[in-house]
């Protein structure tokens, strides 16, 4: 992290869990552990029947709401689908886009540019998700996977729009399993990530952007992740769906930093 020049952010994304009621639940709970003084901004992507009852139980708080999907299309005959504005009636601040498990349902990379596109238009802040296989690590091929992915999921996000969007590593071998990568491991594709940016928009923009890992983020392993200097927060699935491990992810994230 380093807040000097960029947010720190703690965003949970709780995939297809939690009903509405459960989310009441758990946002009170949460809400009477929540540090007061935090560095940190703290974002909940949820299931979108969950939206209501999430930004509700915030309203008086600065926790950000967030959809975990949406389509790039603005309204017509998409039977099931999220419009960005839609997320934004609701009270919605963020978006998830590009999600692994989203990718694995054939989400494309032009898919990807497209939501991050028109999530900008709307006024939502993107949570731009990359990532390699376990295949593509051993292969060596990860800067190379993860620059094309960077690359085609920015296309023509104009240098004005750059620093709304939020990038968040998320190696696919780990999402889910149990298995972190090593600090040294994330570090090395978030620097990468930020490298990319430099080349593609300025320093100053690179240095502004915040970059987030994901993948078995827990309280145990946080407070190390999150003391690289190119990794400004977590994108986390499991431990964001307990409120007291989710509490010391962001306890984590009050650390001194550069
Ligand atoms: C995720 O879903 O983005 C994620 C990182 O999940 P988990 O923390 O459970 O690995």
């Amino acid at each position: 992290m380093n807040r000097k020049y960029r947010k720190t952010i703690i965003a949970g994304n709780w995939k297809m869990n939690k009903t509405p009621s459960e989310t009441k639940e758990f946002m009170t709970t949460f809400k009477s552990i929540l540090p007061k003084g935090r560095w940190c901004d703290v974002v909940f992507c949820v299931p979108a029947v969950c939206i209501p009852a999430a930004v509700r139980a915030m309203r008086e708080t600065r926790v950000g709401i967030g959809g975990e999907n949406m389509n790039a299309n603005a309204s017509g005959a998409y039977t099931g689908e999220i419009a960005a504005n839609m997320l934004v009636d609701a009270g919605c601040k963020y978006v998830i886009i590009g999600h692994s498990e989203r990718r694995a349902m054939g989400e494309t990379d032009a898919d990807v540019n497209a939501k991050v596109l028109a999530a900008l238009e709307a006024g939502l802040t993107p949570i731009m998700c990359c990532g390699e296989s376990l295949e593509q690590r051993e292969a060596g091929i990860t800067e190379e996977w993860i620059t094309m992915q960077i690359k085609a999921g920015l296309l023509n996000v104009p240098e004005d729009k750059i620093r709304k969007v939020i990038i968040a590593y998320e190696p696919i071998w780990a999402i889910g399993t149990g298995r972190t990568a090593t600090p040294e491991q994330a570090e090395e594709v978030c620097e990468s990530i930020r490298t990319v940016i430099r080349k593609l928009y300025s320093s100053k923009n690179a240095r502004a952007i915040s970059i987030l890992y994901g993948g078995s983020m827990n309280e145990k392993n946080a407070f190390e992740l999150l003391a690289q200097p190119d990794i400004d927060g977590g994108l986390i699935g499991g431990a964001s769906l307990v409120p007291e491990k989710f509490v010391q992810i962001i306890e984590a994230a009050n650390q001194p930093t550069a």
